[in-house]
C-alpha cells in the first residue's frame, strides 16, 4: 500500500502486517562461519534454545534510496552491541566482534542482491542437543538471515490498542535490556490477547502497573506540550529507535521528552502516543481500550516525527547520516 491512500479502518492497517515472510529455500544465510542456502540451515529437534529459550536475537533493518543507488542498515553497530549484551547475560559470546558481525551482515545483503527495504535476523543460540537446562559447557551457533521486508503497519492509519492483562516479566526474573528469545513467550501471548480482543497492539505494564512498552516496541506519550516515554528502570528494552527518537524529538521537533513512568491513566487523555521499534518504525497510536487518544487520527507531532525518522533512516538527512552504513560500494 503506499503513502497516499488512506483506508482509515484499522482492519485495512491489518493487511499489510503482520510480517510474515516466507523463506525462499535458496536465500543466502550466515550460520557458523559458513554462507549457505536457507534449505541447508538446519539444526535437530533437540537443540537446546529450542527448549528452554536460550537464544538472544536482533532484528535490524536496511533501507534502501532510490535516488542514490544505495542500501543503508540503520544502527548496525548499534544492535550487534546489543547481541553481545544479550549474550554475556546468558555466558555465550558471539563468534565475531562487533566490526566484523556489521561486515558480514553487508556482505549477506550483499550476496542475496537485495536491493530494497529489508529486515536482517541475527540469532545466537545453545546449540548442543541435550535434555537439560543447564547451560554450562554447551556449544553455540550463531546465525543471520536477511530479506526484503516492507511496512510492518499502514503508518497513515496508526494502531489500535488494548493494555495488556498480560504484565512484563519483572527485571529480577530476565533483565528487559536482554533480547532474549525466551522471554517473547510475554510478548506473544500479550499480542495474541490483544488481536483476540479486536486490538492491533497490546500496551504492557509493569509487575507494578506502570506502563511499560508495547509487545514488541517502546512507547512515547505526548502530553500537555511535551513528550514523555517511560525510563529504563521501568524495564523496558533499551530501544534503538527510542534511542533516535530522544535525539529527533527536541533536534527536529524542538519539543521536550522526559524519561519518566507513566500512569496507565494518562494514556486515556492525553494528546498523541506513539509506539516506536525497528520493525513498527514510528506508528501512531489512535485508540487505547476504545478510548479515542486526540482526535482519533495520527496527531502532528507524531507525523513530523515519521517524516523525520523516514527521511534520516534513507540517508536524506545529512546531519543523521551517522545513523547509517551503507552496503554497496562505490554508490551514493
Ligand atoms: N521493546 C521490545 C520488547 C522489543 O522487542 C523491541 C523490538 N526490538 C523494542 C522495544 C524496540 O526496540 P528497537 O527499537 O531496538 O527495535
Amino acid at each position: 500500500m503506499n503513502e497516499g491512500q488512506r483506508p482509515g479502518t484499522a482492519e485495512a492497517a491489518r493487511l499489510v502486517e503482520p510480517s510474515r515472510v516466507a523463506a525462499p529455500s535458496d536465500t543466502w544465510m550466515y550460520l557458523d562461519g559458513r554462507m549457505v542456502r536457507y534449505s541447508e540451515a538446519r539444526i535437530g529437534l533437540l537443540t537446546h534454545a529450542l527448549h528452554y529459550g536460550t537464544a538472544c536475537f536482533e532484528g535490524l533493518r536496511a533501507y534502501w534510496n532510490p535516488d542514490l543507488g544505495q542500501l543503508f542498515v540503520r544502527h548496525a553497530a548499534r544492535h550487534f552491541e546489543r547481541l553481545e549484551r544479550s549474550s554475556a547475560f546468558l555466558g555465550i559470546t558471539p563468534p565475531l566482534d562487533v566490526p566484523r558481525l556489521v561486515a558480514l551482515t553487508l556482505e549477506l545483503l550483499r550476496r542475496n542482491e537485495i536491493r530494497a527495504d529489508a529486515y536482517i535476523r541475527p540469532i545466537l543460540f545453545t546449540a548442543s542437543e541435550v535434555l537439560n537446562p543447564a547451560m554450562e559447557g554447551l556449544s553455540r551457533s550463531f546465525a543471520v538471515y536477511v530479506t526484503p521486508f516492507g511496512r510492518h503497519a499502514d503508518a497513515a492509519v496508526g494502531t489500535r490498542c488494548m493494555v495488556s492483562s498480560v504484565r512484563k516479566i519483572p527485571l529480577a526474573s530476565i533483565p528487559a535490556s536482554a533480547k532474549i528469545t525466551g522471554t517473547y513467550v510475554n510478548a506473544a501471548l500479550a499480542k495474541s490477547e490483544a488481536r483476540r480482543h479486536g486490538f492491533d497492539e497490546a500496551i504492557q505494564l509493569t509487575g507494578e502497573g506502570r506502563v511499560c512498552e508495547g509487545s514488541i516496541a517502546n512507547l512515547f506519550m505526548f502530553r500537555n506540550g511535551a513528550f514523555a516515554t517511560p525510563p529504563l528502570s521501568d524495564g523496558i528494552l533499551d530501544g534503538i529507535t527510542r534511542y533516535s527518537l530522544l535525539q529527533l524529538i527536541p533536534g527536529e521537533l524542538g519539543v521536550g521528552v522526559a524519561e519518566r513512568s507513566i500512569d496507565p491513566n494518562e494514556l486515556y487523555n492525553c494528546d498523541e502516543l506513539l509506539l516506536c521499534g525497528t520493525g513498527m518504525e514510528v506508528l501512531a497510536v489512535t485508540e487505547v481500550d476504545g478510548h479515542q487518544v486526540g482526535d482519533g487520527r495520527v496527531g502532528r507531532m507524531t507525523a513530523q516525527l515519521q517524516q523525520r525518522y523516514r527521511q534520516a533512516v534513507r540517508g536524506y538527512s545529512p546531519r543523521y547520516r551517522d545513523w547509517l552504513t551503507a552496503v554497496y560500494e562505490g554508490a551514493g
